[in-house]
């Protein structure tokens, strides 16, 4: 018997060659043993040098095929005969977890094909390997195969055919397959162009500095030229969107680099086979508009990921980014059919560029931030759904978290592995409701999952907690900030209790007030409230969302009574008039709730400190907070007033950080100065809180999540603080921290609901 490791991979592990890559790494290593499908896993026995053990292991995640996905690597060391060489044994089948892959970018060697004339598929728009092309967006049923997805209504010509059934062929068994002969074709909706001349009208049209929509794999883009600055402004009031970035697409990653600062470790994700957009810094000497993302220091970028993509920029004459902003109306969905773009933004661009391959599933873009060199997900969608996660423990069961009411993404369960929908939208919108249901009913479906429980969101009034209550299956209601910490813990596999920093936008409180700055000692059972920020008045019921100033006054209001009417004034933030309906409104408690949601604290902040008093979209007077604060490097922060028990719950006294704030901006201090202190203040009165409690619950892990986080500044200010204090922190890397990621909490919470 020989000291051997027992070595299973869970994930996307299936035909996608992931048992010769495993062969070839083997025999580079010296190793014996053998490799086998096992249906939802791939089991690999390892004999030899442990250090050449060691490295394989390190090679199999870092080199493993680009179409698979690891989820999770179990090694184990037991004693098995002696084996004399490494080999690939048949495929005994068992039964086990689905996985249905997420879109795949352009890989290289289509890329090269698509621009090579002597290639059939030379200058195909819809050119695609067993490596490449859309998956989750054109597929009807599992298993994965041509009839079952929207590339059945083209048959494969005879050489096609050759490819996908040629074992030895870069085609083979890609199901997508096809050629200038039998695939979709471009054409202009409403118009006579159609394959090639409908390309060029559409190009020709973005050098005219016109917008056109274009059909992408999980729905229509705007798209325009983004050096035409008019373009960009028109685009801009077309959609009703002043000030909220658009994102970009580039040429190449030289073009990128032309443009924006990257580290080296960030080409191989904006290059890979995923293609989100990444958040990066905008180089001082690039010529791109400062209107494409008025007043942010980042640039949202990413490469082209389809054919059709790559086919926009061909030709000398093209530009080397465009604006590739989403084709929706604000906070509906993206549009995916004909009728969608014609019905909803036809009105915002010239010209439709559209193709006969159908779209099932949504998917959005994948937008993500950096924090610490790695990705910092904000909104996760093509090319990461439904890509599980993997919990560790023995779950059984089946179960869905229909997710939140802004940045909806709802999460299947079953057993242990949890399936994050594609990113959805903004719940105000019906249409947005329409395809929470009909996307729910599709992946339920895809994923063969039957429901015994739902978890929704508390909020009586949530569009979501309708659709939930409308299924008719079992149902628990789970309070949004803990939903947070639960997708946090998640996220990271971990299952003990957590002091739980959910800083966010607002949710519905177990009280019926409104939370969002919350301590919640937090275990998969349920949670305490611990801690929470300062209690202020919150009037004016939605508008307070978007209006920071009708957060400051009712603060200042409290904290200044007698000079009030002065400082509003001094600091203007409203009119005479303004201010004295919000204080009869406040005073009379109408249409007034009592709030402690950190994103409006911000919100309040940023009105006080005269950045942004009314923003046009949820969040932009936070982040514009947070540039200003990085803008004024490190600062003194003095003393810190110490958390007192209100209401039996530890309180964090940002009432008394307004107000040196409010008495430091009247003094003429620096915006910017002000704005750092108030990231680290409140980064200290978090962690002095903790520390607090770290003794009273004897527990040392931090869990770090809610919307708030998506600003880096004060992430790196709390979670470096807690961990020189000795605290384990867990923070979020690939679900995100804002409400695109409750789902995962929610799901997570009804499992463990049903497991007990
Ligand atoms: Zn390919
Ligand atoms: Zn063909």
């Amino acid at each position: 018997m020989r000291e051997t490791d027992l070595i299973r991979v869970y994930g996307i592990v299936q035909g996608v060659g992931f048992r010769p890559f495993t062969d070839r790494l083997a025999r580079r290593f010296s190793l014996c043993g053998s490799v086998a499908n096992k249906g939802s896993y791939v089991e690999i026995h390892l004999q030899g040098d442990s250090a050449a053990r060691r490295e394989f292991l390190i090679a199999l995640e870092k080199e493993a095929p680009p179409r698979s996905a690891i989820l999770r690597v179990d090694v184990t060391p037991v004693q098995e005969p002696e084996f004399d060489s490494f080999r690939i044994i048949e495929s005994e089948k068992e039964c086990g977890a689905i996985f249905v892959s997420p879109d795949i970018a352009t890989c290289p060697l289509c890329k090269q094909e698509l621009f090579d004339p002597a290639n059939r598929r030379y200058l195909h728009p819809f050119i695609n390997c067993t490596a490449c092309g859309p998956r989750l967006t054109i597929l009807e049923a599992m298993p994965y195969d041509r009839e079952r997805t929207t590339m059945k209504e083209f048959p494969m010509c005879p050489e096609c055919a050759g490819e996908y059934t040629s074992s030895e062929s870069r085609r083979y068994d890609a199901q997508p397959v096809c050629c200038n002969d039998c695939g979709p074709e471009l054409y202009l909706v409403g118009r006579e162009e159609r394959g090639t001349e409908a390309l060029r009208v559409a190009k020709e049209s973005i050098l005219n500095g016109k917008i056109i929509a274009v059909k992408g794999i999980g729905g229509f883009h705007l798209c325009c030229n983004a050096f035409d600055k008019e373009a960009v402004m028109r685009l801009r009031s077309l959609k009703r969107r002043p000030v909220k970035p658009f994102a970009l697409m580039m040429k190449d990653l030289a073009t990128i680099e032309k443009h924006c600062v990257i580290s080296e470790h960030l080409t191989g994700l904006l290059d890979g086979h995923q293609k989100p957009i990444i958040l990066l810094e905008k180089k001082a000497q690039s010529l791109l508009p400062e209107e494409l993302a008025p007043g942010n220091p980042k640039l949202g970028c990413m490469l082209p990921y389809t054919p059709l993509h790559l086919l926009l920029f061909h030709g000398e004459d093209m530009p080397e980014a465009l604006v590739m902003t989403s084709g929706n109306v604000s906070g509906a969905p993206i549009c995916r059919s004909d009728e969608d773009a014609v019905a909803e933004i036809s009105s915002f661009c010239d010209l439709i560029l559209s193709h006969s391959r159908k779209i099932l599933l949504r998917a959005d873009d994948s937008v993500m931030d950096t924090f610490r060199g790695e990705p910092y997900m904000i909104r996760r969608s093509r090319g990461y759904a439904p890509l599980p996660k993997m919990l560790s423990g023995n779950w059984k069961g089946q179960v869905l978290g229909i997710g939140g009411e802004l940045k909806n993404t709802f999460c299947l369960g079953h057993d242990s592995l949890f399936y994050p929908s594609p990113y959805l939208g903004d719940m105000e919108d019906l249409r947005t409701v329409n395809a929470l249901q009909e996307s729910v009913v599709r992946m339920e479906s895809l994923l063969e999952i039957k429901l015994q429980l739902i978890a929704c969101d508390l909020h009586p009034l949530y569009h979501t907690t309708e659709v939930a209550e409308s299924l008719g299956i079992p149902l628990i209601k789970i309070q949004h900030h803990y939903a947070h910490i639960l997708s946090c813990m998640a996220e990271n596999d971990f299952s003990e209790p957590v002091i739980g920093v959910s800083f966010d936008g607002t949710g519905y409180g177990s009280d019926g007030t409104i939370w969002g700055g919350e301590i919640l000692y937090s275990s998969l059972d349920g949670f305490e409230r611990v801690g929470k920020i300062s209690p202020f008045l919150q009037a004016g019921g939605d508008a307070s969302a978007k209006e920071g100033w009708r957060i400051a006054v009712p603060m200042i209001q409290e904290l200044f009574p007698e000079h009030a009417a002065e400082i509003v004034e001094k600091l203007n933030l409203c009119t005479e008039q303004e201010r004295k309906v919000l204080s009869v409104m406040a005073a009379r408690r109408l249409n007034t709730v009592v709030s402690t949601s950190s994103g409006r604290l911000f919100d309040a902040v940023s009105a006080i400190l005269g950045i942004c008093s009314r923003s046009s979209f949820e969040g932009e007077a936070a982040m514009k907070l947070q540039f200003f604060a990085e803008s004024a490097g490190t600062v003194s922060v003095g003393n810190l007033p110490a958390p007192e028990m209100q209401d039996e719950v530890l309180t964090m006294r940002t009432d008394l950080l307004v107000k040196e704030l409010i008495e430091r901006r009247l003094s003429g201090e620096s915006t910017g100065i002000l704005a750092r202190i108030f990231h680290e203040k409140l980064a200290l009165m978090i962690v002095e809180t903790c520390r607090i409690l770290r003794k009273r619950l004897e527990c040392n892990i931090c869990a770090l999540s809610g919307g708030v986080f998506q600003n880096t500044l004060l992430l790196e200010s709390v979670m470096s603080r807690l961990e020189q204090d000795g605290f384990r922190v867990l923070r979020h890397h690939l679900i995100p921290p804002n409400d695109g990621g409750i789902a995962l909490g929610q799901a997570v919470a009804a499992m463990k609901k049903l497991n007990s």
